[in-house]
């Protein structure tokens, strides 16, 4: 069965496609079967994984909605190498047409039950907010995978998340646990991203992820050709530390 981890953080332009979509690149290079689950309507780790969002037939919305099995929404894309259960504008919708609904907050764990044989991780892009659809991510999820910068307030953003997953764990999820925090888009140059990365480990320990993923352009530059860094560059830096990353990760779960 799969391991199923969320890579959540409220704030926007953190870092949580790009870790999603080079996790999954990495993961594969490691020879795991991984599905991405694309919960966020601007649908970028679709694209960023190779999927052309406009193009879907059959998106999570559908899947959420119970209009469409899961089996046949999903998609395999070449260009990265793991399936994509794709997301566009359209699920921006689901926010408010989910309220009525019975089970709202646990579509998505159910719709992966149907599948979660067929893969080793389940690696989900949730949205920049403490939404429904964030919820259908950590109900879902065994754990969180939580990327940040390391600048002044993160460990202020850090603590409303940390108290929203500790609200699932006892209200609705059991399972659901910080599988850790990783540092992303690090400057090792500048003192006070220094300073606040051992503010980190001090704070949350083990939690900390070992591998620091740097700031680096090719990570930046490659979802305009559709592909995970870890693919479009695989000699640059960033992509090396997204495999050092996967590896960890598998490491931790041995
Ligand atoms: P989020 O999904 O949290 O909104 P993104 O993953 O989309 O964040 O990243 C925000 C922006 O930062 C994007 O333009 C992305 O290409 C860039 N970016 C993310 N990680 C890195 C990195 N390690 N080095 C350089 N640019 C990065
Ligand atoms: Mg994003």
């Amino acid at each position: 069965m799969a391991k199923i981890f969320c890579i959540a953080n409220q704030k926007g332009g953190v870092g949580k496609t790009t870790t999603t979509v080079n996790l999954a690149a990495g993961l594969v290079q490691v020879g795991q079967r991984v599905l991405m689950v694309d919960l966020d309507p601007q649908g970028n780790a679709t694209m960023g994984s190779g999927v052309d969002k406009r193009k879907l037939a059959m998106t999570v919305y559908d899947v959420l909605l119970e209009a469409a099995s899961i089996v046949d929404a999903r998609v395999h894309s070449e260009k990265s190498g793991y399936d994509v259960l794709g997301a566009n504008r359209e699920l921006s919708g689901a926010e408010i047409e989910l309220v009525p609904l019975e089970r709202r907050e646990k579509r998505l764990k159910q719709a992966l039950a149907k599948v979660d044989k067929d893969y080793d991780f389940i690696l989900i892009d949730c949205p920049p907010s403490l939404s429904m659809l964030t919820l259908n991510g950590l109900c879902a999820a065994h754990g969180v995978i939580v990327p940040m910068q390391c600048e002044y307030f993160a460990l202020e953003g850090v603590t409303d998340l940390v108290n929203t997953i500790k609200q699932v764990h006892a209200n609705l999820n059991k399972d659901l646990q910080i599988i850790g925090l990783l540092r992303v888009m690090f400057d090792p140059r500048i003192t006070l991203q220094q300073q606040v990365s051992e503010q980190l480990k001090g704070h949350f320990g083990d939690k900390v992820f070992n591998t620091v993923i740097p700031r680096n352009v090719r990570l930046a530059e490659a979802p305009s050709y559709g592909l995970p860094g870890v693919i479009f560059d695989p000699s640059s830096k960033g992509a090396q530390a997204f495999v050092a990353f996967a590896q960890e990760m598998v490491g931790r779960l041995l």
